[in-house]
């Protein structure tokens, strides 16, 4: 019999046990652990409320965690409650899965200010993640302004801009719908450093804009190179170039406008005890394809900053790292013997919840390789790891649990709309009895 720990129940997670239960069938025990005790990850606090198609995927995991040979082990932090050398002694592979939960620093003056804010907080907020229950972002000005030019940005922008009704069927939690409901945001600039042409905009999510009940995208045809050029780009890509051209013949009235201003570059966060606006430096392309200063500079007016700018995996101790790109250091996946990385964790963080798929077959495909199902390691996996988080007073919860939690919330959602996720730790483990 192996063992495996696959340390986090995101995407990455759910595909490399589904990955490793076909590869051992009953010759393994692959327990999930996670931070938390709900599963799913981004699916559950980044993927956009408003998005409901996507979050869908979550019943292909459910099915996962249902097989047999597979356990949920919730409520355990690796790195504080158990370290990884501590799994590697119960498990025969530890597969790390933890994602890449941290915003990548601005690293401009005026970013601590009160009303910047990193979009895992902020989409967090939004999406009921326990530990940004409390942010109350300041929604009382009327101008945001969203750094980045990635589908984050999108998300973030569209969520400021929409109006009660067009929640209508999401799964926002209620404190953010009724703080959004009485926003006084109208203009949400759209701040990219390179130009359309460089945008990580997906056609898809940037056609919603042209959509919208209350907000207009606007852009301006003078920051795109001549039509022609579009010729030149990958398919997805020029058609999320000409959704964006198309933006400019929209005619109608509307209250909101979501302003894309390209070839921005922020210098710093002015204020006075909060933000107020961005000092912004007009770029242009260099001959390699990035972002050079031109010296113009203005300023764009902003109570509310939200920075998409990226994330990082938070370094484990005894976990090689690479500061460079935010992640874990690993070749193919593999970090060291018998410890691997899968999905966020591994590759940085880029990519859509199935490019998560074949990064963890992959990984199982190694450990499969390298593990024979036939040969026992010799390991009692969950049983010891559960008795010494026993010893340390960890109140692990388990699959049962994660249920319970989930049929709580589907009850508080029968009883009114939208439905209210638990968004607080101690409100998960008081439905548990603990
Ligand atoms: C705001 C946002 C919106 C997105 N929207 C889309 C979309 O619309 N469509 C799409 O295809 N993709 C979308 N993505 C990308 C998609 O969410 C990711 O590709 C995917 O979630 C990455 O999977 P992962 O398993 O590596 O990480 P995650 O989903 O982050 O999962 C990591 C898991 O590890 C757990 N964990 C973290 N640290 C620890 C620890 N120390 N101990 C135990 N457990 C831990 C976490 O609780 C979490 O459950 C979005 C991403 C973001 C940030």
């Amino acid at each position: 019999m192996r063992h495996f720990a696959v340390v986090g129940s995101g995407p990455a997670g759910f595909y490399t046990t589904e990955a490793l239960a076909k590869a051992y069938g009953d010759q393994a025990r692959i327990d999930i652990l996670d931070r938390y005790p709900v599963p799913y990850g981004l699916i559950r606090f980044g993927v956009a409320p408003d998005h409901q198609s996507l979050k869908a995927v979550s019943k292909r995991y459910d099915k996962v965690a249902e097989t047999a040979g597979v356990g949920f082990i919730g409520n355990v932090c690796v790195g504080a409650d158990v370290s990884v050398d501590e799994l590697l002694e119960h498990y025969d592979a530890v597969i790390l899965a933890i994602g890449a939960p941290h915003d990548r620093k601005l690293g401009i003056p005026g970013e601590d200010l009160p009303g910047v804010i990193g979009s895992a907080e902020f989409v967090g907020w939004y999406n009921g993640h326990p530990d940004f229950a409390d942010l109350d972002p300041p929604l009382d000005g009327t101008h945001a302004a969203v750094i980045g030019n990635g589908n984050v940005a999108l998300d973030v922008a569209r969520i400021l801009s929409k109006t009660r009704a067009e929640f209508e069927g999401s799964d926002i939690v209620g404190h953010a719908l009724e703080a959004l409901d009485r926003s006084a945001i109208r203009t949400i600039s759209l701040l990219g450093r390179r130009g359309p042409h460089q945008i990580a905009m997906t056609p898809k999510e940037l056609g919603e804009l042209g959509h919208l009940e209350a907000a207009l995208p606007l852009v301006d045809l003078g920051d795109f190179p001549p039509v022609e050029a579009d010729q030149g780009l990958e398919p997805g890509q020029r058609k999320s170039v000409t959704i964006l051209r198309e933006f400019n013949n929209i005619r109608a009235n509307k209250p909101k406008s979501m302003v894309f201003d390209f070839f921005a570059k922020p210098l710093s966060i002015e204020g006075d005890g909060r933000a107020e606006h961005l000092i912004v430096e007009r770029t242009e392309l260099d001959e390699k394809g990035g972002a050079r200063g031109t010296g113009e500079t203005y300023e764009v007016p902003a109570s509310l900053i939200v920075s998409c700018i990226g994330y990082s995996t938070p370094p484990i101790a005894g976990v090689p790292y690479d500061d460079r790109g935010g992640k874990f250091l690993n070749d193919k996946g593999r970090i060291a013997e018998r410890l691997y990385a899968v999905g966020w964790a591994r590759r940085g963080p880029t990519g859509t919840i199935g490019t998560n798929r074949p990064d963890g077959y992959e990984v199982a495909e190694a450990i499969a390789a390298a593990m024979p199902a036939d040969v026992d390691g010799g390991r009692i996996g969950g049983e010891g790891l559960k008795r010494l988080l026993g010893t340390r007073g960890v109140k692990a919860t388990d699959f049962a649990d994660w249920r319970r939690i989930e049929a709580a919330e589907e009850a508080a959602a029968r009883a009114g709309s939208p439905r209210e996720k638990m968004v607080r730790i101690d409100e998960w483990l008081h439905t548990l009895g603990h």
